[in-house]
Formats: C-alpha cells, structure tokens, sequence
C-alpha cells in the first residue's frame, strides 16, 4: 500500500470536522489477522533499519516522529517494538515531562527545537510541544489567547523544519477509556508494573473528556500538509504496533534516501 492510501485510511484531512468518539479503537481491519500484523511488524522494523542507514549515510534529511496519547496507551512499548532494530547511533528518543523553571521561562517552542533531529537522523518526541495545547488546555494553565495563538505557532515552527528537510509525522495513538481502565488497573495488580503506576493519571482520568477534546481541536488545526497527523487505534497493541511501523516505513520509503556516490573510483583501490 501506498502512503498516500495509508493517509486516505489514518490521516487526519486538514480543514475536516473530527469526531473522536467516531472511532473504532478495536478496529483491525488494516490487516487481514494477527499473524500477519506480527509478521508485517518485524519485516517493517527490518526495514526501517535500512533505511535509516540510508538516511544517516546520506545526511541530507531527517525524520521527526511525534507520539501524543492519553495515559497507557503505549507511547513506549510502539517506540521499543517499531524501532527495536535500529542502529541506536542514528535514532534520538526524547520524552517531553513538566517543564522545568528554566523551560518555563522560555517560549514553549524553545525546549523542543533543542531536540530536533539533525540530518541523517531520526527523532521520536514521546510527548511533544503539543502538551502545551493539550495538558496546559485541560488545566488552563495560561491564559486562553495564548493557548489560541500556539496553534498557528505550532504550524509555523512545524513547516520552518520542514522546509529544512525535515519530514514530520505526528501520531496519536487512541485507546478507549475501559481500555485505560484495565491498563491502569495492571498497573496496580501485576508488580513488574507498579513503578508505572502514577497517581496523577487517575486525576487526568478524570478529565478523560476535556482531553478528547482538547485532542480535536489541535489535530483539527494542526494537521497540516507539512505535518499530518495520523490517529491509529490502540486499543490492541500488537495492532498499534504494525500500524505505526507500516507509517514509519513508508514515510521513509517516500523520503527515499540514497547512499552517497563515493568520491573515488573502487575499480582502482585495492586493500592490501
Ligand atoms: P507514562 O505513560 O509511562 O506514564 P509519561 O509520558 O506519562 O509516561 P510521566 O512522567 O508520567 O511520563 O508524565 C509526564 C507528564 O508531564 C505528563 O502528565 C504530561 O502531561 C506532563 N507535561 C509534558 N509537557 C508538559 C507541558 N508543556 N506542560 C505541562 N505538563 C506537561
Ligand atoms: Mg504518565
């Protein structure tokens, strides 16, 4: 499949109404069964080490990969399973926490821009600026003209990286709120899980449908033709996981990076 079919099938269309509560979080239909899902998964991370050798020794362009998600919804276990393979030399993960004084004391783009990928490289944002249009929405934790502003600023800074050779994706991996209750609740139960377990999560809980809608908006306004946003059904995660690798590869496939022409003739070199 194409990414332009992918797109027709996850991506948010820019200047389209969302509905959220639309959504079949269950839905597999993208693949035909689970075993293909899982196989389609480790071919996919196969491939998306190549390219990224590709990617790193071409140098030209870089791929920034930006996860957003409720609580549980499995930000780090998609980033371990799509991204197991890689060469760790040419892959940066950073997750975005409560900004600290010094963050704060800057505009809200200033920490993010820090952590962008350099060319040759792939990044994953595990939480992102878009907290700010989310969490500090919810919370009301500015004033609501200067949320309203960040939205075109978000844009703004988005294509500036891309129009220097950044490829954007922004996924948002959609759970359900039983399915968060039963994760929360692992949380709790199973003691391998328990340092996951964050009281705070049961307070944002709380706000479940502030935060759906505070996801609406931004991916109704930020989904842009530089930086679509993809929202995939998470309910299941071996589902997520071959959904998110088959995005990633393809976006990479598109980039389509080239090794370097070396700049001597290998028929006259040989090694003794
Ligand atoms: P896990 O899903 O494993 O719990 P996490 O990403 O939730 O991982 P935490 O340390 O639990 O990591 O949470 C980070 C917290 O920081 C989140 O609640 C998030 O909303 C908050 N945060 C991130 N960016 C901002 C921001 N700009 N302003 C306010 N809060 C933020
Ligand atoms: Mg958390």
């Amino acid at each position: 499949m194409s990414l332009k079919k992918f797109a027709k099938m996850f991506s948010v269309e820019p200047g389209t109404k969302l509905d959220l509560s639309k959504n079949d979080l269950r839905d597999t239909s993208y693949f035909e069964s689970r075993d293909e899902a899982e196989r389609s998964l480790r071919e996919d991370a196969e491939a998306i080490d190549e390219l990224q050798d590709r990617l790193f020794a071409e140098g030209k362009q870089s791929l920034l990969l930006v996860l957003q998600a409720t609580d549980a919804a499995g930000k780090d276990g998609t980033i371990r399973k799509v991204f197991g393979p890689v060469d760790p030399l040419g892959l940066r993960a950073h997750s975005f926490k409560k900004p600290t004084p010094e963050e704060l004391s800057h505009d809200f783009l200033w920490r993010v821009h820090k952590k962008v990928p350099a060319k040759g490289e792939i990044a994953i944002f595990n939480r992102s600026h878009y907290e700010d249009v989310l969490v500090v929405r919810v919370h009301g934790l500015v004033d609501d003209d200067v949320i309203e502003a960040r939205y075109d600023q978000i844009n703004s800074f988005e294509q500036l990286l891309s129009s220097n050779d950044t490829r954007i994706i922004k996924v948002f991996l959609q759970v359900s709120k039983e399915e968060q209750r039963e994760r929360l609740q692992e949380r709790v139960d199973i003691p391998a899980k328990r340092w996951k377990f964050n009281q705070g999560d049961l307070e944002e809980r709380k706000l479940w449908d502030q935060y759906m809608q505070a996801f609406e908006i931004a991916l109704e306004r930020c989904s842009t033709a530089w930086a679509p946003w993809y929202v995939i059904p998470a309910d299941r995660n071996w589902y997520r996981n071959a959904v998110v690798a088959r995005l990633v590869r393809l976006t990479l496939e598109d980039m389509d990076p080239k090794y370097p022409e070396p700049d001597f003739d290998p028929k006259g070199i040989k090694v003794k």
